[in-house]
């Protein structure tokens, strides 16, 4: 702004040539100067009057504006000059006339101007472009931005949609959620008896487990048209467009009757209001889901429509949500199942080119993969075919899929993790404990591989063990579990005579164990058969401080049994336990079978599930 203000200045200031006669006897001796600037490399003087200075009998015009400029041949004795015709007028030293000197260039002024215009041409554009935005900021321009959903069917119509075919497993899923198609279709079927027909249906579960995938499929399925929508599409920060969007999906929505209306992510809108769960920015939070709330209320009008949504989140949505006339279905997409996992990895090896037929490798894996979802499935078919490309194989073999599954569970092996060999010897005892204790209990989950490699996932070993899939445990079957967790501290232990930090997760696993069966599983006779469930938020506890200490007690006394019981094992089978973890330092990792090779087969009769070709061939 500086140099624009010197620009506008300089083009107002205005100067006249004049002699130095002039100057010495119509000015200087005359006291009508007030300052001279000297401008050596221009060999220029700058004269400047006394305001209503009179020169040539005429007032000068107004000294801010206009100057007199004369050219010197010796600037450098223009100073002297001056103080000599000052002293001649009896002006003493000190009190003439102010002289200054400045040095200026012949660019200066050019750029500066230059550099002005562009800035004023700046100045110019940005107060032209803000204005023109600030007409587009037109809360109405906002309130029209349309919601963008996705008309799904059009895209199963181009033979790129998703059918029911595609979903593996969620047999009951299906089933419920194409009743929801068949009110569409007939709905004089369900009224004539009197049916009130459900507004909508909540798919709830863990990611991964196919619930948008289902979503998607529906749309293919049910010939009507199908509005998708996440969630987070409704969320802005400007006030009222959450809102306005679901009104214009609604609307929509109503226009394509009948027709389904699919929420993926729900809970980005469907939190619940009030409390400390509501979304920042909760204003628009809490608009967009009263609008919500509205139009599936009013859905009395909006007959042929249905709701659907996802959501893994389905405990921090509003209640108001979840109620018979809103959401009438809860529909439980869970992880699947074993016969599940058949299902889902039959479908994703027949798009895979296999050694040998799909079907010798479904079951084991399916065994290999408890607990896993659809999507961990998926990303184990993709993994191995992956690794198979990269050793350069024709087709995906028993090692690309155990490869696969062991980087699913554990991440990839890490090379770069350099362990002393105490640290390795140390790992070895305390992964052969637990291998050990697992092997000789009755409970205890079958042991699939213990490796002591380091894995990206931070741990430093790691034992794959394939849980039971019931769903009921006994006292003795949660006892035996924290034997074989408390086998690494107590082998480390018997062996080293000290103890590592590396059990530290297996001791929160274990205390966990045991609190749940005295607190929440009423399995510990002193506490009684009690279920007080966890503290709340507050931390208060539900019960008094007699029994805390009760409970606390029984806590350590059962942990207490459990390293009794586990230290008794070990210390009875301590040759079995050096023969595995001397295995272990020397091949790294140890199978089903070597264990079996190491130290017989489990004092429980065989346990392993998967074929013993599989365990064969995977470490070829
Ligand atoms: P979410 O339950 O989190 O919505 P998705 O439906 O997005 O999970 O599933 C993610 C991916 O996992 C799918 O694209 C698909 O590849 C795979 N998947 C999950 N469940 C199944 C299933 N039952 N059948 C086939 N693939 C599945």
């Amino acid at each position: 702004m500086a140099s624009i203000m010197y620009f506008l200045q300089s083009s107002l200031d205005r100067y006249r040539h004049i002699s130095w006669n002039t100057f010495e006897n119509d000015m200087l001796l005359k006291g009508e100067v007030s300052k001279v600037i000297i401008i050596p490399n221009r060999e220029m003087v700058c004269v400047f009057l006394q305001p209503g200075a009179i020169v040539n009998g005429r007032k000068a015009a107004d000294p801010e504006h206009f100057y007199y400029s004369l050219k010197v041949s010796d600037v450098n004795k223009v100073e002297e000059k001056i103080r000599n015709l000052e002293k001649g007028m009896g002006i003493p030293l000190g009190q003439g006339t102010s002289i200054t000197y400045e040095r200026r260039s012949e660019c200066v002024p050019v750029a500066i101007a230059l550099i002005s215009c562009v800035m004023l041409g700046l100045f110019v554009f940005m107060m032209k472009s803000l204005s023109s935005s600030i007409s587009t900021f037109n809360p109405t321009n906002i309130a029209q931005t349309k919601a963008k959903y996705v008309r799904v069917d059009k895209i199963a119509k181009q033979g790129r949609g998703i059918t029911f075919k595609d979903v593996a497993g969620l047999h009951e899923a299906k089933v419920e959620i194409m009743e929801f198609v068949d009110y569409l279709k007939r709905p004089e079927k369900f009224k004539s008896i009197g049916a009130r027909i459900p507004k909508g249906a909540l798919l709830l579960g863990p990611p991964g487990c196919g619930k948008t995938l289902l979503a998607k499929a529906v749309a293919n399925e049910a010939e009507v048209p199908f509005l998708a929508m996440a969630g987070s599409d409704f969320v802005e920060m400007i006030g009222g467009l959450g809102a306005s969007r679901v009104r214009d999906l609604f609307k929509d929505a109503r226009e394509n009757s009948p027709c389904i209306v699919y929420i993926d992510e729900i809970d980005a809108i469907g939190r619940s209001r009030g409390g400390q769960n509501v979304a920042e920015g909760s204003g628009e939070g809490e608009q967009t889901l009263n609008q919500l709330l509205v139009e599936m209320d009013g859905m009395g009008s909006t007959q042929g429509v249905i709701m659907l949504a996802s959501t893994n989140r389905a405990d921090i949505l509003d209640k108001a949500l979840l109620r018979p006339g809103r959401f009438d279905r809860h529909i439980l997409i869970d992880l699947p199942t074993l016969q599940e996992r058949r299902e889902t990895f039959d479908l994703y090896l027949k798009k895979l080119k296999t050694a040998s037929p799909a079907v010798n490798y479904i079951e084991n894996l399916a065994q290999l993969s408890p607990g896993m979802s659809g999507a961990d499935i998926a990303n184990i078919c993709n993994e191995a075919a992956l690794y198979a490309a990269r050793h350069k194989k024709k087709a995906i073999d028993v090692s690309d899929f155990d490869y696969a599954v062991e980087r699913v569970i554990a991440g990839v092996a890490k090379k770069s993790t350099v362990l002393s060999q105490m640290e390795k010897k140390i790992l070895a005892y305390h992964e052969a404990g637990h291998a050990l204790v697992g092997w000789l209990l009755e409970h205890t989950d079958v042991l699939l591989k213990v490796t002591i490699v380091p894995r990206t996932s931070k741990a430093l070993g790691f034992a794959q063990y394939m849980p039971k899939e019931n769903v009921l445990y006994s006292k003795d079957e949660l006892f035996d579990k924290m034997c074989m967790a408390m086998g690494g501290r107590v082998a480390e232990s018997l062996t080293f005579n000290t103890v590592s930090q590396g059990a530290q997760d297996d001791l929160s696993r274990i205390t966990k164990m045991a609190y749940l069966q005295i607190r929440e599983l009423g399995m510990n006779d002193k506490v009684g058969p009690v279920s007080y469930g966890v503290e709340n938020e507050a931390n208060v506890k539900p019960y008094s401080m007699y029994l805390g200490q009760v409970i606390d007690e029984e806590a350590r006394i059962l942990i207490a049994k459990s390293y009794k019981a586990t230290e008794k094992i070990l210390r009875e089978n301590k040759e079995k336990l050096r023969v595995i973890s001397e295995a272990l330092l020397e091949k790294e990792c140890l199978s089903y079978k070597d264990m079996e090779e190491l130290v017989g087969p489990p004092t429980f009769g065989k346990k392993s599930p998967l074929t013993s070709e599989w365990d064969e061939k995977k470490n070829d």
